[in-house]
């Protein structure tokens, strides 16, 4: 079969190299001139790394595993600590870090320097009876069996496919990065949760540490006045906070404004399927959204073999759906930045859930992963 994927992200190779190991052809189309590394580490739960191991990806190369996740207070109370180990076995594989930049060059090692095209995105795609078409900025037109949009969050496919509205901004923006460790962080990650929002650092390998913190997307400053803006806000909360930020400069911070579309019913047409951001952009809290996009990948290779072409679409969204809405519910949900759903992110009431016994709350855990993974 002959396949068009548009959009060399982590969703888009990865689900290419699935389709050459089945034995199809494919051609990737990607806006960009060259692969797009930057953008600092993101999480991969242990079902984003089962189908990454499942496409021959060396996941132990990929950044740093980590064992334990821990919720603090921002005045430094350690409310809990999560046994992330104890949830590997039965889920079949590790959690980690890794550079985004270390997740695409691992894929795009194992394809064919040939199979991305760069530098010529598309401007407009559809399907018909014959199969499906794309047409780039440069003016070529393509045509495939079947045609994959993992073009991302903006995504032409997604547009000339299914129309409706945009992934639509939430209000809030993660300003993050990704610079040598000012401390030692173990193999523990740690989100500290405040009325004013959250911090989150983690180790990434290499000795790079991955930290985040969340703001209005509002605020709109010059890059030179990050650092002073996050001072006013998170500077009073608890150690290592202060120290992350007296080791930061301005240069280091990058914003990311978060953004949601409505999981759709159908995640296609014809012979056009969505998957990754294309199909559910989330906003990163909880870091769903390339671990959604991978399960994506694997559910769509196990359609593509099991299920007549033009089912594809149907049966696909159907496995899928269930698991990206409560993904994005999640996502959605489990962080305020002002008002009174705050209260919730305040110490006296997080503190009480010090008292649960550890594996419990391992366990609830455990089964929020499960609850949007396809695999069980
Ligand atoms: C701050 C932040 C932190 C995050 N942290 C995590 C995390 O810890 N864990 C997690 O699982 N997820 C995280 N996410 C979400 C994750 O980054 C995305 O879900 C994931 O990158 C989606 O992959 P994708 O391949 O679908 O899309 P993308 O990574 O956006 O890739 C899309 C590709 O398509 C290309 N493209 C765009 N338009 C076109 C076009 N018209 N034609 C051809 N090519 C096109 C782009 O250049 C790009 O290469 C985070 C997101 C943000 C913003």
């Amino acid at each position: 079969m002959r396949v068009l994927v548009a959009g060399a992200g982590i969703c888009g190779l990865a689900t290419t190299l699935g389709l050459l190991r089945a034995g199809h052809e494919v051609r990737v189309l990607e806006e960009a001139e060259a692969p797009r590394l930057g953008g600092g580490a993101i999480n991969l739960w242990p079902h984003g790394t089962y189908a990454l191991r499942a496409l021959g990806v060396e996941t132990a190369k990929l950044g740093q595993r980590f064992s334990r996740l821990a919720l603090r207070t921002a005045t430094g109370h350690r409310v809990l600590e999560l046994d992330l180990d104890t949830m590997t076995t039965p889920m079949g594989s590790e959690t980690r870090a890794t550079p985004r930049g270390t997740l695409i060059t691992a894929l795009a090692s194992l394809l064919p320097a040939e199979a991305v095209g760069y530098g010529d995105g598309v401007v407009d795609a559809g399907t018909d009876r014959d199969g499906a078409w794309a047409r780039t900025a440069s003016g070529r037109a393509h045509r495939a069996d079947l045609l994959v949009g993992a073009d991302g969050v903006r995504s032409r496919v997604r547009q000339a496919v299914l129309g409706g509205p945009p992934a639509v901004a939430t209000g809030v923006a993660t300003w993050q990065g990704l610079t040598p460790a000012p401390f030692d962080t173990g193999a523990t990650t740690t989100l500290t949760l405040g009325r004013q929002g959250d911090c989150g650092y983690m180790g990434a390998g290499d000795g790079l540490t991955q930290w985040f913190f969340d703001l209005p997307s509002t605020i709109d400053v010059p890059p030179s006045a990050r650092l002073d803006v996050l001072r006013r806000r998170y500077g009073g909360w608890a150690s290592p906070i202060p120290e992350l930020l007296d080791a930061l400069s301005p240069a280091d911070i990058e914003i990311f404004p978060h953004t949601r579309h409505r999981v759709p019913v159908r995640w296609g047409a014809g012979r056009c399927v969505l998957l990754g951001d294309a199909a559910h952009a989330m906003p990163p809290v909880m870091a769903h959204g390339a671990n959604q996009g991978l399960e994506d990948v694997s559910v769509l290779l196990e359609c593509l073999e099991s299920v007549a072409l033009d089912e594809v679409v149907d049966v696909y969204s159907a496995r899928r759906r269930r698991a990206a809405k409560v993904a994005s519910a999640i996502a959605s949900r489990s962080l305020a930045i002002s008002g009174p759903r705050t209260l919730a992110q305040s110490g006296p009431l997080l503190r009480p859930l010090a008292l649960a016994p550890r594996r419990v709350v391992t366990a609830g855990f455990a089964g929020m992963l499960k609850a949007v993974s396809a695999r069980r």
